[in-house]
């Protein structure tokens, strides 16, 4: 078997309006754009990464923003919450900064033992931000939130599923193990110090999730390179179909979606998003995967407008 898996490398979201969606993860949530580029399975939508100053693994939430994408309905066989993790002590910065920038929270809550900030992107993509003592000090993006209150990258996610046990099985298989247990969230916890925590939301009563905006499209695990193929094949041993190694420019992919409809990636740490940027400029263009380039013209000319601040204003 390959090694553990340390916790989740990204998740991809799908969202509508661009500017909204980068005006959102940048301005309010202080994330960095690190990557502009077009989904590689739909080049006439963007593919945009935020995360911390480089897009670390663990760091980078992204989206497909659809400007004409119709809502979702968040239920059974997806990821139903992003969880971004922060210090401790951010708490009251976190609800006063959201409720200076008009985004509706609901009251912070207890989740064994820590301090939960539940909010929505303004697709309706439901965020929390989980306050942690051993949240890492990170590598925080220069923006406007200050460096000691940054979120630091994801906790974690929830699964919302109407059976558990076979998703609690591969979890398991990659590493993630059994930690706690309260009235239908089952949590699962692997040994990173960045999105190394799965909750599993079992309800076979819950309606099933429509994809859409406001939903999550897929969740990446972090493998190595050497490891990758051994994924596959015990992905293949367990019944589940994955794809081929799809070279994706900044990291190496599978997908393959697992019994309960959740769509799972595994994705390589490197080379990251620094092999075709300067990492001052991450995020200022648009960038093509080399198969594109000689349609960049054509892309350029069809993706909707998006104005990116560059870092140096
Ligand atoms: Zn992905």
């Amino acid at each position: 078997m390959p090694a553990d898996i340390p916790g989740i490398h990204h998740v991809t979201a799908i969202a509508s309006d661009p500017g909204r969606n980068y005006e959102f993860y940048t301005e309010t949530l202080g994330l960095r754009l690190v990557k502009r580029s077009v989904n590689q399975d739909d080049v006439s939508v963007y593919h945009l990464f935020y995360g911390d100053r480089t897009g670390s693994p663990g760091t980078s939430m992204t989206f497909f923003p659809y400007t004409d994408a119709r809502p979702g309905r968040v239920g059974t066989g997806q990821a139903t919450t992003v969880q971004f993790v922060i210090p401790v002590g951010s708490v009251e910065y976190w609800t006063d900064r959201l409720d200076d920038h008009g985004v509706d929270t609901k009251e912070p809550r207890e989740r064994f033992e820590d301090t939960v900030i539940p909010f929505e992107d303004p697709d309706g993509l439901h965020l929390e931000l989980v306050a942690r003592a051993d949240a890492p000090d990170g590598d925080p993006p220069e923006g406007p939130v200050p460096a000691e209150h940054a979120i630091r990258g994801f906790f974690g996610v929830s699964l919302s599923l109407s059976t558990g046990s076979q998703t609690a099985n591969l979890l398991k298989t990659m590493g993630f193990h059994p930690t706690k247990s309260v009235r239908g969230r089952q949590r699962f916890e692997a040994h990173g110090d960045l999105g190394y925590v799965v909750d599993l939301l079992e309800d076979p009563e819950a309606p099933q999730g429509k994809s859409g905006a406001g939903t999550v499209h897929h969740v990446a695990f972090q493998v190595s390179d050497a490891e990758q193929a051994q994924w596959h094949d015990a992905l293949v041993e367990r019944g589940l179909r994955p794809t081929q190694i799809i070279d994706r420019k900044w990291f190496k992919s599978i997908y393959a979606r697992t019994e309960a409809g959740v769509l799972f990636e595994f994705a390589t740490k490197s080379p990251g998003y620094t092999v075709d940027e300067d990492v001052d400029e991450l995020g200022e263009h648009l960038v093509l995967p080399d198969w594109l380039e000689d349609r960049r013209e054509e892309l350029e000319a069809d993706l909707p407008e998006l104005t990116v601040v560059p870092k140096s204003t």
